[in-house]
């Protein structure tokens, strides 16, 4: 895909010249159009309404369809942008979506929640310009959407490639990010792919984490529909490490087993007081409303609810509670950070649309101990401010306790939000399996091969807690390697 053909290059060049650098750099940037913030934090229906068919040819007209696309090499799948976004601009958004289905299994979801403004926008062109970069992510769940919803409007199957199987059984174990986008590159190589996932829904935290308001379930569901329809097989219910074993797998017939099972086990400060009733992680929260659905009507799944809710950390996790709590009635929905906006490290929109819902964001403050009533149920948290210091290994400045500077704040709801570890199941069941002191997979960075000759692992499992593409992108290398080991007969 990489060489355009002849035919490419020919519609390329014309539309390349039919509108001058100057002329296609002077248009602005598009707005996504995005739900009323007083309206949005009563519901759970998508923010982000994305672009019109008239936004997106105008967007993509803006792309320059640079001789040498630095945008490709800020994707960790190297999605072949400029041809995604040229077909937008000719009016062949079917073809731009075939263009993202080469590289990425999950590009209605990578549209929605890859940090683009860190990776291919960050490389665009026009940052050198000082103008904003094209919109390389709206553009993509445009192409997304318009594919799923001509495939439902048409009543069509979604899009079967036909293989020749090749009569080799892989497994795969959890069914987030990685596990898919493994598993439809190995199908599109003519495998058996069978993917084991412990929960009852297939997606990892595309399900389970990120609330519907961003990435809606129905959207999930159809590029796992997509994977189905290849042949996929999706077994749930099924622990790895617990309900099968690995040594049971090999019996079963597997040539190849690709661990994906994430980082899903929540981190604690360890702080006085946080064991106390009404704080709990992110991870429970999110699953409790997102997979269990807690809080709607008709279901059992009870959940904590809080007038005055205090979300701990800065991460995606974090303003996904956060905003989580407003949407379940808090009156008053904290960020507490402990350093200052600049550093957080969750999506720039995400913090931005926290910020229009009326989430306060309280940087520059770390909780040191909480406090209860006589229920045990916590009444305030006590918080150190901070100031910033030198940077640390992440680069960031870090932060330093202000002495004397301690603030009691009531709450009645906490969600600590400061980090995941891996699950710690599939490493600890399997005795002969390098696992690093953090607890992740130890691979080859290449190959995402293990110490284990048919075991390969990517995503979170390996990374610790990371970001979708990459975990894609660490299922695409795998499945290269573990084809070419499987081709050479040297499993
Ligand atoms: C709330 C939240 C919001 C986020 N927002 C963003 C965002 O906006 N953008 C972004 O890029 N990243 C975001 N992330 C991070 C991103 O979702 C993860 O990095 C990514 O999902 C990792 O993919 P994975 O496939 O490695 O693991 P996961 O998505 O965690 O999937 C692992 C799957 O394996 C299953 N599993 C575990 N153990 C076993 C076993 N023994 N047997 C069978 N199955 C097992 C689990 O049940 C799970 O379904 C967010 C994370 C969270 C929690
Ligand atoms: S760098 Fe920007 S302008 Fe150039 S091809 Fe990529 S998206 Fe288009």
């Amino acid at each position: 895909m990489n060489q355009d053909t002849n035919r490419d290059s020919q519609w390329r060049e014309e539309l390349r010249n039919s509108l001058t650098a100057k002329q296609r750099t002077s248009i602005p940037r598009v707005v996504m159009p995005q739900l009323n913030p007083q309206y949005r934090i009563t519901c759970n229906h998508e923010v982000n309404q994305g672009l019109s068919p008239v936004q997106a040819v105008l967007e993509a007209t803006r792309c320059l369809d640079c001789p040498d696309p630095q945008c490709i090499h800020g994707c960790p799948v190297s999605i072949n942008i400029p041809s995604f976004i040229k077909n937008i601009e000719r009016g062949e958004t079917l073809i731009a979506a075939a263009v993202l289905k080469q590289t990425s299994a999950l590009p209605a979801v990578c549209g929605r929640v890859c940090p683009q403004e860190k990776q291919c926008e960050s490389r665009c062109i026009y940052n050198k310009m000082k103008k904003q970069p094209v919109a390389i992510g709206y553009l993509e769940r445009f192409a997304a959407d318009f594919e799923r919803e001509n495939i439902k409007i048409n009543h069509l199957e979604p899009k079967k490639e036909t293989v020749a199987c090749n009569g080799i059984n892989i497994a795969v174990v959890g069914s987030g990010p990685a596990g898919l986008s493994f598993a439809g590159d190995m199908i599109k190589r003519g495998y058996n792919v069978t993917v084991y996932e412990a929960l009852h829904e297939i997606g990892g935290v595309l399900k389970y984490g990120i609330p519907e308001f961003r990435l809606p379930n129905s959207v999930v569901e159809a590029e796992i529909d997509g994977l189905r329809a290849e042949g996929v097989k999706f077994i749930k219910d099924c622990v790895v490490g617990k309900t099968i074993s690995y040594d049971q797998l090999h019996e079963m017939g597997y040539k190849g087993i690709f661990v994906a099972s994430g980082a899903g086990l929540p981190r604690f400060m360890g702080i006085p007081g946080e064991n106390f009733v009404g704080i709990m992680s992110s991870n429970e929260y999110l699953t409790r409303i997102n997979l269990m659905g807690a809080g709607q009507s008709g279901e059992d799944t009870p959940v904590l609810k809080g007038n005055c809710v205090a979300v701990v950390g800065g991460g995606n996790t974090a303003m996904d509670s956060v905003r989580t709590a407003l949407r379940q009635g808090a009156k008053r929905a904290m960020i507490v950070y402990r350093r200052s906006l600049d550093e957080m490290p969750a999506r720039v929109e995400e913090v931005h649309h926290a910020q229009e819902e009326g989430v306060e964001f309280m940087t520059l403050s770390n909780p040191v101990e909480y406090l209860a009533d006589e229920n045990g149920r916590v009444r305030a948290m006590k918080v150190q401010r901070m100031e910033l210091g030198e940077p640390d290994a992440s680069g960031r400045r870090s932060p330093m306790p202000i002495e004397g500077a301690i603030e009691e704040i009531a709450v009645d709801l906490v969600i600590v939000s400061v980090g995941v570890s891996p699950n710690p199941l599939i490493p600890n069941s399997i005795p002969q399996l390098e696992v690093s002191h953090r607890g992740t997979i130890v691979v080859n960075e290449e190959s995402m091969k293990s110490t284990l000759p048919d075991l390969y692992a990517g995503g979170d499992i390996v990374r610790g807690g990371a970001t979708v593409i990459l975990a894609m992108g660490d299922g695409r290398r795998a499945a290269v390697a573990m084809h070419k080991a499987l081709s050479e007969h040297s499993l």
